[in-house]
């Protein structure tokens, strides 16, 4: 008996235009990097367990109960990486590449988190992120933003995002805020949420992200991280607004939004939506300075910022914003069956001379059935090419989506009228 197999939870099998739409929103991304000098880099899957241990942090959900763990034959253990920025620090540090150059790059790809799956949060997800490391900023941090503002722009759906700004300052200020928020919390221990109880000595400006509205209360009337900070921070913060400002971003100050890492200074921020229900957050990053030194580099400032492609896709369908699909543009029947050289030059030829695609049938059959498939394709002509039809040096072409008339064009001439009806 055969046994049939379902996609394992939080899982995906994207299909046609729900595929192009992840490429398009990745593309939209990888592009406007490039334009700003960014470098690609590639980064493995699985790292070794410790690295996001370290790197994340024991104290994160994303470490403590997401991720995906595994012994390998030689019994190391590895985990499937839950988030980019830990990996490209490991390799900028692995492969000296602070030696005279201070990269700026960019990644794509899958992400592995044990999470319950709902619509916009799924077990393997997709990110694209940016790190820029060696730079003090906040020249650097502005630009990271402008990017993501940029793209947003391109894909549509600026007016849907919104960008929330704090700042965690220096690490001088962060430990004092830090102490006093412990001060302030223990007494009221008793009421706080399960999660912000064990927090409180192993993670405590992560309380302030709780969505317990009991917690949320509490912390409100507690200490704000903005009296906290000393001249060195407000100046930084003061110099990121005003760069925002010069390039007309709008942002919001958000002073409870810490990104919960431990590594994070200054600057945090995070865009979000109101348009996707519960997931509300499209992306997010900060600068980092501390990073480099937790996993055993040289101290080295760092910023960067990662989003969910998946859910960027999702706002993207939500605007009912159109995305080219990838079905072919002509669909070449053959009624001749067998391979030929000249039907072969011609496709050739229109895949050189123009961006159409060009799909031949496949698996010969009779006209109106090869005309069927090509209707079913999609694509918005037929081209007719039989031995009458090639005699006479012309081949047939059929709109399928327009009422039209069939008409003969002259093989030479082919590129040209086929560059002519594509708008
Ligand atoms: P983070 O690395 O947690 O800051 O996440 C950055 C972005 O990745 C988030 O804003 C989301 O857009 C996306 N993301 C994180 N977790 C998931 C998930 N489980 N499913 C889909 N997207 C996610």
């Amino acid at each position: 008996m055969n046994e049939r197999y379902s996609v394992a939870r939080g899982m995906r099998d994207m299909l046609a235009v729900d595929a192009t739409r992840m490429s398009f929103v990745e593309q939209a991304f990888i592009t406007t990097l490039r334009q700003y000098g960014y470098e690609e880099i590639r980064l493995p899957l699985l790292e070794k367990t410790e690295l996001f241990q370290r790197g994340v942090g024991e104290a994160t959900d994303v470490v403590s109960k997401e991720m995906y763990i595994m012994e390998d034959r030689g019994g190391d253990s590895l985990a499937l990486r839950p988030e980019g920025t830990a990996s490209c620090v490991r390799a900028a540090i692995n492969n000296s590449m602070l030696r005279g150059n201070n990269p700026r790059l960019w990644y794509v790809g899958p992400m592995y988190r044990y999470e319950r799956p709902q619509k916009g949060r799924y077990r393997e997800f997709t990110q694209v992120g940016a790190e820029a490391f060696g730079y003090t900023g906040p020249d650097v941090d502005t630009e990271l933003i402008e990017v993501g503002t940029v793209v947003w722009e391109q894909l549509g759906i600026a007016e849907h995002v919104t960008l929330e700004l704090n700042t965690l300052g220096s690490p001088a200020s962060r430990m004092r805020f830090r102490e006093a928020l412990i001060d302030y919390l223990t007494p009221q221990r008793e009421f706080l949420d399960p999660d912000s109880l064990n927090r409180l000595s192993t993670n405590p400006l992560r309380i302030l992200d709780s969505k317990n509205e009991r917690t949320q209360q509490i912390v409100s009337q507690g200490p704000n991280i903005s009296d906290y900070l000393d001249s060195e921070s407000v100046e930084f913060f003061v110099d990121l607004q005003s760069q925002l400002d010069a390039r007309g971003i709008a942002y919001q100050c958000n002073d409870r939004l810490v990104r919960g890492l431990d590594y994070y200074t200054h600057t945090v921020f995070e865009w979000n939506t109101d348009k996707l229900g519960a997931q509300k957050q499209l992306g997010g990053g900060g600068r980092y300075d501390g990073l480099f030194e937790i996993l055993g580099g040289e101290p080295t400032h760092a910023a960067g910022f990662a989003v969910g492609v998946d859910r960027i896709a999702l706002l993207h369908e939500n605007c009912e914003a159109s995305v080219e699909s990838d079905a072919a543009d002509i669909y070449v029947v053959t009624p001749i069956g067998v391979f030929d050289t000249r039907l072969d030059a011609i496709m050739k030829g229109l895949r050189a001379r123009t961006t159409l695609r060009v799909k031949r049938h496949m698996g010969g059959g009779r006209l109106k059935v090869q005309l069927r498939q090509a209707d079913r394709s999609g694509a918005r002509w037929a081209l007719i090419a039989g031995d009458q039809e090639l005699q006479k040096n012309v081949v047939g072409v059929k709109w399928l989506r327009e009422a039209r008339d069939q008409v003969d064009v002259s093989i030479d001439a082919l590129a040209e009228f086929f560059e002519q009806q594509h708008d």
